[in-house]
C-alpha cells in the first residue's frame, strides 16, 4: 500500500474532458490498495481571470475580499472532479483547504502554511475514497479564506504529502518534468532527472515557474521526494530530493531562471544618515512588501542625500507606492521612481561554489549581446542581473546555450 498525492495545474485541468482523463489515469494506474490524495488548481485561466475581474472594481486588487474571490477558482475543480470519479463508480469526496486542515497565516494572497491537521482527509480515505482537495487555499485563525500565493496549489500538495508522511507527491503539468530552463524560452533546454530542494528551491525563486519556492520549501523540511511530471504522458520526470544519486549529474551550473514579475524602485535623494534604510525597508516588511536586490550608492563621499534603489515584485508594485509615498511625509525623498519594465535572469548551481570565473562569463555573454545589466546580485548558489524585460528571454536563451549546452559538449 502506498499513501500518494498527486497535484494536477490548471491547464490540467482546464476542461470536463481533461478532468475525466485525469480521473481515467488515476484509477488505471493506482494498486488496489494505494490511498490517494489529489491536490487541483483551478481551471485553465481562472485565476488570472478572477484578478481581471477584480481590476474592474477596485484599484486595490489584495487583502481579504481579493482572497476570498481568487479562492472560488479551486472550488470549482474539486466539486468536478469527485463528480467524475463518482461517475466512474469510485467514492470521492472533495475538500476546501479549510476542510482538509490547512491552516494559513493572515497574510492575504501571501498565506503560509501555520500547520496541517489532515484528520478529516485520513478519515475520508480510510472510508475508500479518494480525497480531492483545492490548492492554493487555507483557512486563518479567524476563519477566513486565504490564498498561498500564485503557483500556490504545490505548496498545499507538498505540505499535505509532508502532514500525512506520504510515499510521494507528484505535481503533474503540462512539461516532462524541470529543464535546465524554461522549455518555452529557450528550444535547447533539457530534462533534469534530480535535482536536489536547495537547487530548486533557488531556481523558483528566482522565476522558474514549474514549481513554487514554498513547496520545494516544505519538501526539503519534510523530506518529501517531489516528482515532477507530465499530466498527458506517462514520461518519468525530474525527481526532486535531498542529494544526487548520480554522481555525473552535479554541474556547475543547473539551470537559468528569468522572473519578469519584477519592478525596480529607486527612491532618489535619500537622506544619508544611519537609520534610513532600515525606515523604508521597516516600513515596506510590515506590509508584507518582498524586497529583493538593493542597491544604495552615494554620488561624492559627503554628499547629504543618497539613491536606494531595490526590486519589488510586480504585484506588490501599487502597495509599496503607497507605503513609500507615506514615509516621504517623515523622511526626505526628493523622488520616488518605479519602473515596470524590468526582469531578473538569474543562473543556479550549486557546483558554481568556488569556480570565480562563472560571473564574469554571464557578463561578459550579456554585454555581447548588447544588454545592459542594472543590478547584479549573487547568493552562494546564484548569479542575478536585473535588465530591461523587453530582452531578458533573449538573455536567457544566450546565456543557456553558451554557458550549459557548450558545457555539455
Ligand atoms: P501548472 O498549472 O501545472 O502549475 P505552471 O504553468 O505553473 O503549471 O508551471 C509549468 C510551466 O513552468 C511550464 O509550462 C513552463 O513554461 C514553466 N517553466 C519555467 N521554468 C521551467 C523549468 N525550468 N522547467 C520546466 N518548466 C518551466
Ligand atoms: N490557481 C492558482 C494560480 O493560478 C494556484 C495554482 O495554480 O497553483 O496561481
Ligand atoms: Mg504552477
Amino acid at each position: 500500500m502506498a499513501l500518494i498525492v498527486k497535484k494536477f495545474g490548471g491547464s490540467s485541468v482546464a476542461t470536463p474532458v481533461k478532468i475525466f482523463n485525469i480521473v481515467d489515469r488515476v484509477l488505471r494506474e493506482r494498486n488496489a490498495d494505494d490511498k490517494i490524495v489529489v491536490v487541483v488548481s483551478a481551471m485553465g485561466d481562472t485565476t488570472d481571470d478572477l484578478v481581471a475581474l477584480a481590476k474592474q472594481v477596485t484599484s486595490k486588487p489584495y487583502g481579504r475580499e481579493m482572497d476570498r474571490l481568487l479562492s472560488t477558482g479551486e472550488q470549482v475543480t474539486i466539486a468536478l472532479m469527485a463528480m467524475a470519479f463518482q461517475e466512474r463508480g469510485q467514492k470521492a469526496i472533495s475538500m476546501t483547504g479549510a476542510q482538509a486542515g490547512i491552516n494559513s497565516s493572515d497574510t492575504f494572497g501571501k498565506g503560509r502554511i501555520l500547520g496541517v491537521d489532515p484528520n478529516r482527509v485520513f478519515e475520508a480515505l480510510d472510508d475508500g475514497n479518494i480525497v480531492v482537495v483545492a490548492g492554493f487555499q487555507g483557512i486563518t485563525e479567524d476563519g477566513d479564506m486565504a490564498t498561498l500565493g500564485r503557483g500556490g496549489s504545490d505548496t498545499t500538495a507538498v505540505a499535505l504529502a509532508g502532514a500525512m508522511k506520504a510515499d510521494v507527491c507528484e505535481i503533474f503539468t503540462d512539461v516532462d518534468g524541470v529543464y535546465s530552463t524554461d522549455p518555452r524560452v529557450a528550444s535547447g533546454a533539457f530534462k533534469l532527472e534530480e535535482v536536489t530542494y536547495g537547487e530548486m528551491l533557488e531556481m523558483a525563486r528566482l522565476g522558474a515557474g514549474v514549481m513554487q519556492p514554498r513547496a520545494v520549501e516544505m519538501g526539503f523540511r519534510y523530506n518529501v521526494p517531489i516528482h515532477v511530471r507530465s499530466t498527458f504522458n506517462n514520461n518519468t520526470g525530474t525527481i526532486i530530493r535531498e542529494d544526487y544519486t548520480v554522481e555525473t549529474n552535479k554541474r556547475v551550473i543547473t539551470g537559468v531562471a528569468d522572473d519578469t514579475n519584477t519592478a525596480k524602485v529607486a527612491l532618489v535623494g535619500v537622506e544619508n544618515k544611519p537609520g534610513t534604510a532600515a525606515t523604508v525597508f521597516k516600513a515596506l516588511a510590515k506590509n508584507n512588501v518582498d524586497v529583493d536586490m538593493i542597491v544604495q550608492s552615494i554620488r561624492s563621499k559627503d554628499d547629504a542625500t543618497t539613491d536606494l534603489i531595490f526590486t519589488v515584485a510586480l504585484d506588490d508594485v501599487v502597495l509599496a507606492r503607497e507605503v513609500l509615498e507615506n514615509l516621504s511625509n517623515s523622511i526626505k525623498i526628493e523622488k520616488i521612481n518605479i519602473d515596470e519594465k524590468m526582469a531578473k535572469v538569474s543562473i543556479i548551481g550549486a557546483g558554481m561554489l568556488g569556480q570565480p570565473g562563472v560571473a564574469a562569463q554571464m557578463f561578459d555573454i550579456l554585454g555581447q549581446e548588447g544588454i545592459n545589466v542594472e543590478i547584479i546580485s549573487t547568493s552562494e548558489i546564484s548569479i542575478s542581473c536585473l535588465v530591461a524585460e523587453e530582452r531578458v528571454k533573449d538573455a536567457v536563451r544566450v546565456i543557456h546555450d553558451k554557458l550549459l549546452l557548450d558545457d555539455r559538449g
